[in-house]
């Protein structure tokens, strides 16, 4: 067992660096965190099982809930003060705060989405997480 844990750590010591800040400026791009070149989606937030350019196995991303979890955060930062501003300096009509804020908190969310996911992977392949550093992820135990 410890034979296995020793070896799998030499081949990750032993295998090429990779840029954290670039994967994940790659990935915030939609791009291929490994070459930049192809799309990292083949849908809008499908992601393509391995990249057309340079064949990087992209199907062992875990990207789960991080990425809305951030667009959340993100878009909630930004537009609940605009909004509060907004009130506390001009009193709008309530159907002009709806005509404003909801197409801007839906077409945020949906641009920030697709990009958050993919530099949420570019870390992941970066750090060699989830299978992304040639071993397979083991499976959760209950
Ligand atoms: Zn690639």
């Amino acid at each position: 067992m410890t034979d296995i844990c020793a070896m799998n750590i030499e081949t990750i010591e032993d295998a090429e660096p990779r840029s954290v800040w670039q994967a994940i400026r790659r990935g915030f791009g939609q791009r291929c965190p490994s070459c930049g070149e192809a799309g990292l989606y083949r849908a809008y937030v499908k992601v393509r099982d391995d990249c057309p350019s340079c064949g990087a196995a992209l199907h062992h991303h875990r990207a789960d809930d991080m990425p809305p979890y951030l667009t959340i955060l993100l878009v909630g930062h930004i537009l609940i003060p605009l909004v509060l501003m907004t009130e506390q300096a001009w009193h709008p009509e309530t159907w002009v705060h709806w005509a404003v804020w909801i197409p801007s908190l839906v077409l945020s969310s949906l641009w920030l989405l697709p990009r958050l996911k993919g530099a949420v992977i570019g870390l992941q392949w970066a750090n060699r997480m989830h299978g992304f550093g040639g071993e397979e992820d083991q499976p959760v135990e209950p």
